[in-house]
């Protein structure tokens, strides 16, 4: 139970939390895309600040028991909203590339199908990210709170809108090849659209495999099974056949994921996405739950390259990045480091391998400028990605570009 000076803390926290995006949110800038994060981040401390007063209206003293799940639950937002809003701030500096955000709102709103503003953010981790803002609300069960807001902010008809709050290391704050690593992040959110028809692919070829790697499998489970305390021989398999499901699920899910963005960077992009991989990460080989090794997606994206994009997988400038030290690196040196990983490894990479072709047919779907034009109105605004290669949409006067 909190006791009466921790809960004028917590008081105190929400005050100059709120006082502190307040200052941020009203300070002078040119850029106002920001302003939809902390005034839907205001909106959920106010809430959560309300509902902590009139708890404590409503019980007869601050050393109620009453008040503890408040109190808890009260804390664990707002810190929420303190983590939230840490990845908000410290976008303004001077040192980043401001020309990009309008490019890359255009594009990531034609993608997502969605209205897209863009923030950049200098991140101290060597890291390059996107993160949906809504998605986020959305998941931290802040869904109406965000609607709300975008509502209020929209400069344009109603329709689903979200800030993209883009990270990148601050030492390449002047690396344009670095750019080429967004689409890559777009992937992940693009797969959202498609989500239900990747999940159909995953759970088909991720069923193939484990009728393939059977006895492995199965040997796995015997040496994990966890005897004692009475525990039965049935009861013991059949819990380590559920943790190895669940990991092999989560795991699989992951991989796909990365294959997929590795795929909707290539489309895009072209293999500078690849050369940017390279610029921002050492790692050549190890695979973990998270990320295939950098050696399966190479070979998936060149393989990808060379079926959808000949002309480039022939260009020796493209083709140049293809020939990484990781080629050269055997399977057996980039083994996996866990004994899960490596009874789970040949089988990942069998799922992603052959996940290439039905992978392809959905992104064939997503817009490219590498397959198709870019076409800029009378006015020079950009209108999108859209129109067929070579097809009579762009209107006499108008100017067509190559995208590159
Ligand atoms: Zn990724």
């Amino acid at each position: 139970m909190p006791t009466s000076w921790q809960l004028e803390c917590l008081k105190a926290r929400i005050q100059s939390l709120d006082r502190e995006i307040k200052r941020v949110a009203d300070k002078e800038h040119p850029y106002t895309e920001p302003d939809t994060i902390y005034r839907a981040l205001l909106r959920v401390l106010d809430s959560w600040g309300t509902h902590f007063d009139e708890a404590r209206d409503l019980v007869p003293t601050d050393t109620d028991s009453m008040l503890d799940p408040v109190f808890k639950r009260v804390a664990i937002e707002v810190d929420k909203v303190f983590r939230v809003f840490g990845l908000a701030d410290r976008v303004d500096s001077a040192r980043i590339p401001f020309e990009i955000l309008r490019s890359l709102a255009w594009a990531a709103t034609e993608l997502l199908d969605e209205q897209c503003k863009i923030v950049v953010r200098l991140d101290t981790a060597y890291n390059y990210s996107i993160t949906s803002f809504r998605r986020m609300f959305e998941q931290l069960n802040w869904g109406k709170f965000w609607a709300e807001t975008a509502e209020n902010h929209s400069d344009s008809e109603p329709r689903k809108s979200t800030v993209l709050v883009l990270g990148f290391p601050s030492p390449d704050a002047s690396a344009i090849l670095l750019h080429a690593l967004a689409a890559h992040e777009l992937g992940h959110e693009i797969l959202d659209r498609y989500h239900s028809e990747i999940e159909r692919i995953r759970v088909r070829l991720l069923n193939d495999a484990k009728g393939v790697y059977r006895d492995q499998l199965e040997e796995y489970i015997l040496d994990n099974m966890r005897r004692g305390g009475g525990v039965s021989r049935d009861d013991a398999y059949e819990k380590a056949r559920q943790q190895l499901e669940v990991r092999l699920d989560n795991a699989c899910s992951k991989w796909i994921s990365e294959i997929w963005s590795d795929l909707v960077a290539i489309r895009l992009v072209g293999p500078a996405s690849l050369a940017a991989f390279d610029r921002v990460t050492l790692n050549e080989g190890s695979p973990s739950d998270s990320h295939p090794s950098g050696l399966l997606r190479r070979r998936v994206a060149e393989r990808y390259v060379r079926e959808k994009m000949p002309h480039i997988a022939e260009d020796p400038i493209c083709s140049s990045v293809f020939l990484s030290p990781a080629t050269s690196l055997s399977e057996r040196q980039l083994s996996p480091s866990s004994q899960l990983l490596k009874t789970l490894y040949p089988l990942l990479d069998y799922v992603c391998t052959r996940s290439l072709d039905p992978l392809s047919n959905v992104l064939d779907q997503v817009a490219s400028p590498n397959r198709q034009q870019i076409y800029l109105g009378k006015s020079g605004a950009p209108r999108g990605i859209s129109g067929q290669l070579g097809s009579s949409k762009c209107c006499p006067g108008q100017r067509r570009y190559q995208a590159v």
